[in-house]
């Protein structure tokens, strides 16, 4: 049953605020049902020209036993037991697990192929609080600021929070269905949140996203890739386009490429 009036407060919601796309329902939400979820719309919806979808599958292929130049992360990188290790029953080593209570089980011998990328910050525009981990983890106060009433009973989540200094939380098993695309369709396919592993950016739609979130998402999406066979990774905007506009305008998806392209200069052997 879609909450209407969470949905509708959500979206009248300030255009500054990005609501997480997930699946919000109202206490009594029995997990293994496929939730409906509110829109979380703020402002004028923004369709882009043409999706941007970034292909993972390039150059690192999605080979848990990468060599080492496959791995983008130079010098202070992780040893190669240390990526065996970065994933633990879906939650991965690089992140501070916040386990939430909003996720479900994906459907059975569902694949995880896509990475949908979001926008959020709570309040919208402020950046460094706890509000988001504290929404995802369903102990938001929603009396400690206006703009949180409009969150009161939403259930959402997402797999990954990346804060603006590149620390990111993880909140969902990787193996687990989390609630952030909602409503949503992508090459022939709905509800993404089957499928594929949502990312949360501490950011606002049309803000300039911080050089560390670049980097620490290259290397995420590098190490879902060697986990999933992740084949691309896309913006909410891409796969509920009008009505949502996350992450906006000011995520830089060539940026993203670059870095995904990049390959690891290879180290200097020793000789004689
Ligand atoms: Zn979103």
């Amino acid at each position: 049953m879609r909450p209407a009036s969470v949905a509708n407060k959500a979206e009248r919601g300030s255009k500054a605020g990005h609501l997480p796309g997930g699946s919000p329902v109202r206490a009594g939400h029995l997990p293994g049902r496929s939730p409906v979820r509110a829109g979380h719309s703020p402002g004028q919806p923004q369709v882009r020209a043409a999706p941007s979808p970034v292909p993972l599958r390039v150059p690192h292929g999605v080979s848990p036993s990468l060599p080492d130049d496959g791995v983008e992360e130079p010098v202070r990188g992780p040893s190669s037991a240390a990526r065996r290790r970065a994933w633990r029953e879906g939650w991965w080593s690089g992140a501070e697990a916040r386990p939430s209570p909003n996720f479900d089980e994906r459907p059975a011998g569902e694949a995880v192929t896509l990475v949908v990328l979001h926008s959020i910050s709570l309040p919208p525009g402020e950046y460094g609080g706890d509000a988001v981990e504290q929404l995802f983890t369903n102990r938001l106060d929603c009396d400690a600021h206006p703009y949180y009433a409009q969150l009161r009973g939403l259930r959402v989540s997402a797999h990954f929070f990346v804060r603006r200094d590149g620390r990111v939380l993880q909140f969902v098993s990787c193996d687990r269905r989390a609630w952030h695309a909602g409503r949503s369709h992508w090459r022939g396919r709905d509800d993404c949140n089957h499928y594929s592993i949502g990312i949360e950016l501490e950011g606002l739609e049309g803000h300039a996203f911080d050089d560390e979130q670049y980097r620490v998402l290259a290397r995420l999406l590098r190490a879902l890739a060697l986990r999933w066979p992740i084949a691309e990774a896309v913006g909410h905007e891409d796969v509920a386009p009008g009505r949502k506009a996350d992450p906006g305008p000011g995520f830089d998806w060539p940026r993203l490429r670059r870095l995904l392209r990049r390959r690891r200069p290879s180290l200097p052997r020793a000789t004689g």
